[in-house]
């Protein structure tokens, strides 16, 4: 671990192993925090943030330390892909691309640090003589709480504008995938971010993630995790009244209309679907399909993803790895039985692959009902539900139809038509014929149970930052008051 600038094991000794999935070696054993280190990680980011050593440098300065460490990610992007698929399962290609761009997105919260978010805004005062600022200063200690499916990319998500604002940070990473977040303090150890800002404990979320979110030192959670956890931090965080970002499950619609470009929304169902297992937040997990070009769609859609390769995920050529754990992998086989058990049927998959590992076949399955559990429940793995429509307001009514509200796309020819849909979807974002692309400068939250907040852009900055207003009376004479005479006794 890496607390107040220095690495250690946790104090009474304890703790676990990052195992590779694709075949259950162990890979690294890894210190498991207890209350004290979590603590101590506390106290440390506390003084650092008083201290003022990184709040109290100006913006481009710590621009240029945050740069620092874009550079030690490119530098060891070959190491941390290698390190990401044994600890992950995440195919290479995908753990290749998730390197570059948690370098890339550091690179703009590294720009984003400089930028100056202050305002001066009109006089407020009744005759207009006053100088207003809104000035934007960083909240303090967050703590930062990350899954296991974007293990390095979720990290930087957080540490980005966390940093770039000013705060001081304890990075919590997934049991499940701590490894590139203990090889990150490595490469923040030699840069010149200050020891205390960055703090990096592993250990178990519902012991050293509690405390983190019941500690009366931390001012703000940044979360991405589970919809039900994101409620009991909800809950925790209220003692003290924290600040809260909560990035969190969803079951997403994608939705190709008559007019689409059927060979290529089918790959981008595919991709919607299955990218990274179906471990992604914001999967096209609900494929809605027009009637008039259903039939067609399923046929070509059923032999693409039975020719998709399942298998080590070290191979380039792979394109589906295991599953990351032996719960998930229950969980999944467990929904895909409760979906025939619901009445829905199997186009596809619906198997283990091969009998070592945790590899799960690609599952598509047709005649759902969208009040169906496969339809509602996030699965979290290689299913794909699909449902017809007959026109463009069933579509939406059956997309908004979730307790989710994080993404969806909409796949046809003609822009206008599809954007009118986009419109009318309750969801943080919207891609028309893409998906899972997101900008650095377009925010990316959820509506409904998919959160509370948003990451990149401005409004991702400023979930990090506090607003205050300074005004500055120019009213000298005091008989010019507005308030003179009103509430104040006259002279006696
Ligand atoms: P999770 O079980 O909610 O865990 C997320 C993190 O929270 C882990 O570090 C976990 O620690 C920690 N945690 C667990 N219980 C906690 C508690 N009581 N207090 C504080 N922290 C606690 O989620 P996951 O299974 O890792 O990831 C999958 C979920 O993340 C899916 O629902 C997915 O949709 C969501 N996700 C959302 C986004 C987004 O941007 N919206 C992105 C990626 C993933 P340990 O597991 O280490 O014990
Ligand atoms: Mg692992």
């Amino acid at each position: 671990m890496y607390i107040n600038g220095e690495f250690c094991d946790s104090e009474d000794g304890q703790t676990f192993m990052a195992t590779d999935p694709a075949n259950g070696e162990v890979i690294a054993e890894i210190s498991k925090a207890g209350i004290s280190d979590t603590k101590k990680s506390v106290d440390a980011a506390r003084k650092a943030f008083d201290s003022g050593v990184w709040s109290g440098l100006s913006g481009e300065e710590r621009s240029r330390i945050l740069k620092q460490l874009v550079d030690k990610i490119n530098e060891n992007a070959e190491k941390l892909t290698g390190l990401e698929v044994k600890d992950s399962g995440s195919t290479v290609r995908k753990a290749g691309e998730d390197i570059f761009l948690s370098a890339k997105s550091l690179n703009y919260f590294s720009k984003a640090a400089a930028v100056n978010f202050n305002e001066d805004i009109p006089g407020l005062s009744k005759e207009g003589v006053s100088k207003n600022i809104i000035r934007y200063e960083p909240v303090g200690v967050c703590a930062l709480i990350i899954p296991w499916n974007f293990p390095l990319k979720m990290a930087i998500w957080k540490l980005g504008p966390a940093l770039a604002a000013g705060n001081t940070v304890i990075l919590k990473p997934a049991m499940e995938t701590s490894v590139t977040a203990c090889e990150l303090a490595k490469l923040i150890s030699e840069t010149e971010i200050p020891k205390g800002v960055v703090n990096i404990i592993t250990g178990s979320g519902s012991v050293i993630g509690t405390e983190l979110v019941k500690n009366p030192d931390v001012d703000k959670v940044g979360f991405t995790g589970s919809t039900e956890v994101g409620k009991i931090i909800m809950q925790n965080a209220s003692s003290n009244l924290k600040k809260i970002t909560l990035e969190c499950g969803g079951k997403s619609a994608n939705i190709v209309l008559d007019d689409a470009d059927i060979e290529m929304s089918i790959d981008g169902a595919i991709y919607a679907a299955f990218y990274h297992q179906g471990q992604c937040c914001e999967g096209g997990t609900r494929l809605l399909l027009h009637e008039k070009i259903y039939d067609k769609f399923i046929s070509g859609l059923k032999e693409k993803v039975e020719r998709m390769k399942i298998g080590d995920p070290a191979d380039k050529s792979v394109t589906v790895g295991p599953v990351v754990n032996q719960d998930q992998f229950d969980t999944v086989m467990k929904y895909i039985k409760t979906g025939i058990e619901e009445g829905a049927e199997i186009l596809t998959g619906g198997k283990q692959s091969g009998s070592e590992g945790l590899f799960i076949e690609p599952t598509v399955f047709v005649n759902v009902e969208n009040k169906m559990k496969i339809a509602q429940e996030e699965i979290f793995g290689p299913v794909l539900v699909v449902i017809k429509f007959k026109d463009d307001d069933e579509a939406v009514s059956i997309a908004n139809d979730s307790v989710f509200g994080l993404a969806g796309a909409v796949w046809s020819g003609n822009d206008e038509r599809a954007l009118s849909i986009a419109d009318k979807l309750r969801t943080g974002t919207v891609w028309i014929n893409e998906y899972h692309l997101l900008s650095d400068r377009a925010p990316f939250g959820g509506y409904k149970q998919s959160g509370i907040g948003r990451e990149f852009g401005t409004e991702g900055m400023k979930e990090y930052m506090e607003a205050k207003h300074i005004h500055i009376d120019e009213i000298k004479d005091r008989s010019k008051k507005p308030w003179y005479r009103t509430v104040v006794p006259k002279d006696s």
